[in-house]
């Protein structure tokens, strides 16, 4: 829990509600400014989807955000914190992704617990998914994730590796490719940090018009909290975004 205690049941009720009114304001701006952008960049705006990162943010406000706001996707980056707020969210109609690095040994619980793996930066992590895809008798969706700032500290593939690890993977039964995914270097300059987004947008052209079988790209998955403007600018499909929803993360 990263809830703050209380010494009463009205202070609480307090807190609670005017960080849910902070969410019903912070999503009205941030709708806003996507449509803006989307219309910017010759889309529609109900072509581009908003997820709601909801790591470290308690099960009452992501609830709120999906019955009183809409939110129809939402992301976590950790498995273990997927799996023990998911039974307390009202999923109905909400699609769960995992954004967060995933390690081999974690896959057998993830598989079949959320709709997309946005994070998937290896053949030997993809070949895992499509083992535990198989045993559980269903397909899983993925992203491959790039870095494409070539960061040492970054996960995610190398970018020009990028086409010839989907073409193995694409071998791999019970696995679906989406899209790419990517997290661009923290940068200041606006048009350094668009040339990251763009040269994603142009890996994704490239391989939307690749025909290959277990593959089917349409979402190109980039922008958070600082940069989702650029970022749909540029030709994301779908942001991520925690703080500018939720307000800063308390973690434990
Ligand atoms: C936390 C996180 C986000 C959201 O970041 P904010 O800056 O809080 O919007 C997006 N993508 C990934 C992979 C994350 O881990």
């Amino acid at each position: 829990m990263t809830e703050k205690s209380f010494d009463n049941i009205e202070e609480l009720e307090a807190y609670r509600a005017e960080r849910c009114r902070n969410i019903d304001e912070n999503l009205k701006v941030i709708r806003d400014n996507m449509a803006e952008a989307a219309i910017k960049s010759g889309r529609n705006p109900e072509d581009i989807r908003l997820m709601a990162v909801t790591k470290t943010v308690d099960e009452y406000f992501i609830n709120h955000a999906i019955d009183a706001c809409g939110i129809d996707l939402i992301g976590e980056n950790k498995v273990q914190e997927m799996l023990r707020k998911k039974p307390n969210l009202h999923m109905d109609g909400v699609e769960p992704h995992l954004i967060g690095h995933l390690q081999t040994n974690k896959c057998k619980m993830i598989v079949g617990e959320v709709d997309l793996i946005e994070s998937v930066d290896s053949v030997k992590v993809a070949k895992e998914i499509s083992k535990q895809s198989v045993k559980k008798d269903l397909t899983t969706g993925i992203l491959l994730e790039v870095n494409v700032g070539g960061e040492e500290s970054k996960s995610g593939m190398e970018y020009d590796a990028a086409r010839d690890i989907a073409a193995e993977i694409s071998e791999l039964p019970n696995i679906e490719i989406r899209g790419l995914m990517a997290i661009p270097p923290i940068c200041e300059d606006e048009v350094k940090l668009r040339g990251y987004f763009s040269r994603m947008n142009e890996l994704f052209i490239d391989m939307k018009s690749e025909k290959r079988d277990n593959m089917n790209i349409t979402i190109l998955s980039m922008g958070m909290s600082s940069d989702y403007v650029p970022a749909i600018l540029e030709g994301a499909t779908e942001v991520r975004v925690g703080t500018s929803i939720f307000g800063g993360r308390i973690y434990d």
